[in-house]
């Protein structure tokens, strides 16, 4: 073994640098080398026998003994230039040279050197090129014409062996022909094994490159049909990968897709360019992962495809386009999707905060204005009261202006305040029990002269046994007293409102109904966000802020309850609020479901607005 792996290491140090880095190549370098190196040794130490039997050598025999030396020049060749094939063109021809040499001037075709030509072609084709095997089978066959030639020519010098010794020698051609024949045998087998196993190793490599890959390897034919998919797959899709052989991969794909998927692939298959789609694909969840919610899982993944080359060729043209195939890398790309998603919504959400900000400043700009301009005007009409000559009534009129101007003014303020807190999550609410009848009354009681100065008519309607319910007071007069002086104001003269109050399972439920104006459908979805009116804002003939409704949805938030709206334009709209009876913590404490109030607002001061705002609805 030591010899072996020794020579090994004389034989790989000959090869050339070309040879070296491809292990077949370096199989194959071998092959040629070590047989002639060998070759050339045996038969230099095989002459002195020869010589023994033969008694001192003719000219001839000294010339064929120094040929020898051929096949030595030859692998030195191959050493130094790598040209494999030249090399075996030029070992045929030396060869045959050397037999048609030696049999020219030992019998002819019937010398012991003849049959050595049937060696020629065998060493040939161990090149593994066609080339040369022809050409050493031409070569062979054309030595043969040679010698047949020579003798029908009489050229061949007369016979004067013994016949003895002829028998030895033909022994002898027979046998070292077979030695090196067997020699050339067990070295294509040593290559054909090189390169079996070489052609495993490498499936071995891919199989292990598709089996380790997140992405999804696969081959297809144009119309979609999967010829390969990677193991990958299984873990992308929860399916074992012969599911998804043939159309089993097109039929987990979202059915509003498979067009783009389809298109993807037969662009690929034409043969143009590589072509990139995104699309769902249906996995199957294991049972645990499945919820009644969510029964069907689909996940993001964008598929590059390219159209499959053969042998460095792209399979194009008309006669192959219908077989045309398409090779596809396929990525999970679902969490790239979810933030897309996510930055969408952002984006929306800050549009929605940019135009909440215009909104304020348009709703500001006059709630704000009007109030003043009428403190400012009525405040400058009492200081000249000597020159105008107003007489006490009429200054009590205007300082009652004022005031009313100046209680709207605080009422603005503190609606902003109260809604800026409850964006922020400090709001707080201090659950007790109380009797929401007696506050639903009270309530109604402070909105009645409002309702009949409009001419409108006000009814609560709440049964004497409803019970108690555990919540924040201020709060539950707060939600009543907007959604009721909502109703009167968006109610025309002569119109209905009325206040419902009962029970529903665990839940109090109100309803404030109007005959009003109604709301558009458009803005129906709206309606609560902070800022919000319905209708342009420059066409409203009704005061307010925007932040009533917003400050009710944030309060029942707060309860853990739910509010919904009800309306139809010039026919009328209902409010519900269900609040549960008894406490019940939100789900999140911060955010409310608001829309973020404009920046400059959000450094709003803490302060107890909660009852001025409260006093707003009620003045
Ligand atoms: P505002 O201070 O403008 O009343 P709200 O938040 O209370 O603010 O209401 C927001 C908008 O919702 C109102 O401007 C109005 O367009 C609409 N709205 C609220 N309640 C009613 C109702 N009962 N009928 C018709 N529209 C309503």
């Amino acid at each position: 073994m030591i010899v072996l792996s020794i020579i090994r290491d004389c034989l790989d140090a000959l090869l050339h640098p070309s040879a070296r880095t491809d292990a077949l190549t370096r199989a194959r370098h071998r092959a040629f080398i070590a047989p002639r190196l060998f070759g050339s040794l045996g038969a230099f130490a095989v002459f002195p026998a020869y010589l023994a039997v033969r008694g001192a050598p003719s000219a001839l025999e000294v010339c064929a003994m120094a040929w020898l030396i051929a096949p030595i020049l030859l692998s030195w060749f191959l050493s130094r230039t790598g040209r494999y094939e030249l090399a075996y063109a030029l070992s045929s021809l030396a060869l045959s040279a050397l037999i048609v040499a030696l049999a020219t001037e030992t019998g002819g075709m019937e010398s012991f050197a003849a049959v050595w030509l049937i060696v020629v072609p065998l060493e040939a084709a161990l090149s593994g090129s066609r080339r040369v095997v022809i050409f050493a089978a031409v070569l062979t066959l054309g030595c043969v014409g040679a010698l047949t030639l020579i003798a029908h020519a009489g050229l061949l010098p007369p016979a004067d062996t013994h016949p003895a010794l002829r028998a030895a020698l033909a022994a002898f051609g027979v046998a070292s022909a077979t030695l090196y024949a067997s020699v050339l045998a067990f070295a294509a087998d040593a290559l054909a094994r090189t390169s079996i196993s070489l052609l495993s190793m490498e499936e071995e490599r891919y199989r292990l490159l598709a089996l380790n890959m997140s992405d999804v390897i696969s081959r297809h034919r144009r119309n979609g049909a999967v010829m390969f998919i990677s193991p990958a797959a299984e873990s992308l899709l929860g399916a074992p990968v012969a599911q998804l052989q043939g159309h089993g991969l097109f039929e987990r794909v979202h059915v509003a897709d498979r067009p783009a998927y389809l298109t993807a692939l037969a662009e690929a298959a034409r043969g143009n360019t590589a072509s990139s789609v995104e699309f769902r694909l249906r996995r199957d969840l294991s049972s645990d992962q499945r919820s009644s919610n969510h029964p069907i899982d689909f996940i993001w993944v964008e598929m590059r495809c390219r159209p499959l080359e053969r042998a460095g060729q792209v399979v194009s043209g008309v006669a192959s386009a219908a077989d045309a195939e398409v090779v596809a890398v396929i990525r999970n790309v679902t969490d790239r999707k979810h933030q897309e998603q996510a930055l969408e919504l952002a984006r929306g959400a800050a549009e929605r905060a940019d135009a909440a900000k215009t909104r304020f400043l348009a709703t500001m700009s006059h709630e704000l204005r009007t109030p003043l301009n009428a403190i400012i005007g009525f405040s400058d009409m009492l200081v000249q009261e000597q020159t105008l000559r107003l007489n006490a009534e009429r200054r009590r009129e205007y300082a009652q202006l004022i005031n009313d101007s100046g209680q709207h003014l605080l009422s603005v303020v503190n609606g902003i305040l109260d809604m800026s807190k409850m964006e922020s999550g400090n709001f707080e609410i201090v659950p007790e029990p109380f009797a929401p009848r007696a506050a639903l009354i009270n309530c109604c009681n402070l909105l009645a002269l409002r309702a009949r100065e409009n001419s409108i008519d006000l009814s609560a309607d709440a049964p004497q046994d409803l019970p108690d319910i555990t919540g924040d007071p201020r709060a539950f007069k707060q939600i009543v007293l907007n959604l009721v002086s909502n109703a009167i104001k968006f109610t025309e003269r002569g119109g209905k409102v009325t206040v419902a109050a009962g029970v529903e399972g665990t839940q109090l439920i109100l309803r404030v109904s109007d005959t009003g104006v109604g709301i558009a459908p458009d803005d129906l979805s709206r309606i609560g966000d902070p800022f919000f009116q319905a209708g342009k804002t420059y066409q409203r003939r009704h005061e307010g802020t925007g932040l009533g409704l917003s400050i009710v949805k944030s309060l029942v938030h707060l309860h853990a309850g739910e509010m919904s709206i009800q309306s139809k334009l010039d026919e009328g709209t209902t409010v519900t609020v269900a609040l549960p009876l008894s406490h019940a913590e939100p789900e999140s404490k911060t955010g409310n479901n608001i829309t973020p109030l404009a920046p400059s607002l959000r450094a709003a001061p803490e302060g107890q607005a909660f009852q001025a705002n409260q006093a707003k609805k009620s003045a």
